[in-house]
């Protein structure tokens, strides 16, 4: 019988006390709609260190919901990354999402784990089995990955370090979601891999985004938005018929489940998963 799929949210830690206070409402509402988890991403060399600690703490105390931090290597050392695992075990927490991370340009040192399957065999000799370990996949692969069975053999590395499951970039081509699996399952992985949803909202912001993580927003969708123009309810509407019918046939053909990338508001994911939900009642 297949599974019902579950539900995770993704949050970044807010600048503001304000935008604090506003994203524990954002949790809140999203609560209702029972997520396994809430993660909180984290970034790399440190640099939101205090701000997702404390993002973390207060989704702990304000929510019912299981939070899980993401922990990102590049920019950290040995030393500082044992800490932060310590102090989450401490808290308390049973998920961590571990990432290399990307260093802003101008941050210069990459620290002593080189790769995201170091920071899983440091988790796992710090903390044993105490975490469930997410790890990112790449369905239109990484792009610093030398060649796509590369990539895959990578993401390998980290199922053998101890990853339980993984998140996937966003996308919005199915197709690759699909073959991506199955290309993980001949070579023996079998974790569930999630997809990753991004809205889609603000266009131009998306664009630029999706350049720099190696993302591809199909040619029609870029030229159908591109008629929009400014007309932030059309690409809004059209947008939300997208991703609704990519969730739709992901989850028809068999993914775990869906992870949301909220950008700290809960209007699209309200929205989506409604219009899901004989989905999620299977
Ligand atoms: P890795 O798995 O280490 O892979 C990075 C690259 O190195 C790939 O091209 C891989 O093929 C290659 N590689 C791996 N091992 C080897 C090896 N032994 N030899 C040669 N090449 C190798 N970034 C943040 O900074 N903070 C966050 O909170 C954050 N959250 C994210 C959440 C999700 C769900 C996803 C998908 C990404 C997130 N990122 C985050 C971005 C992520 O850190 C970047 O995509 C980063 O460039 C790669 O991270 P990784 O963990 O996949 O790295």
């Amino acid at each position: 019988m297949k599974q019902k799929p579950v539900i995770s949210f993704e949050f970044f830690p807010p600048k503001t006390p304000e935008g604090l206070a506003k994203l524990m409402q954002t949790a809140q509402k999203l609560q209702e709609f029972s997520p396994e988890f809430f993660s909180v991403t984290f970034g790399a060399g440190g640099s939101t260190r205090e701000g997702t600690l404390e993002t973390v703490r207060q989704l702990q105390e304000k929510t019912k919901t299981a939070v899980a931090p993401h922990l990102a290597c590049m920019g950290c050392t040995e030393a500082e990354l044992t800490d932060i695992i310590k102090h989450y075990k401490k808290m308390g927490l049973k998920r961590i999402v571990a990432l290399r991370g990307d260093l802003p340009s101008g941050m210069g040192h990459s620290g002593e784990l080189k790769y995201a399957y170091e920071l899983v065999q440091l988790i796992r000799k710090t903390a044993d089995d105490h975490f469930h370990i997410e790890v990112a996949a790449y369905p239109e692969f990484h792009p610093q990955a030398k060649s796509a069975h590369d990539d895959i053999l990578h993401f390998k590395n980290k199922v053998e370090a101890g990853a339980n499951s993984a998140i996937t970039q966003y996308f919005f081509n199915a197709d690759a979601y699909f073959h991506f699996r199955d290309e993980c399952a001949k070579q023996g992985i079998l974790i569930p891999i999630v997809p990753g949803i991004m809205p889609i909202t603000l266009f131009s912001k998306l664009v630029r985004f999706s350049d720099s993580c190696g993302a591809e927003i199909p040619r029609w969708i870029r030229k159908k938005c591109e008629t929009y123009h400014d007309d932030a309810d059309s690409i809004r509407e059209f947008g939300i018929e997208i991703v609704h019918s990519l969730c739709d046939r992901l989850l028809e053909g068999g993914a775990p489940g869906l992870h949301f990338y909220t950008l700290n508001q809960a209007d699209m994911s309200a929205i989506l998963i409604p219009r899901l939900s004989k989905r999620f009642t299977k």
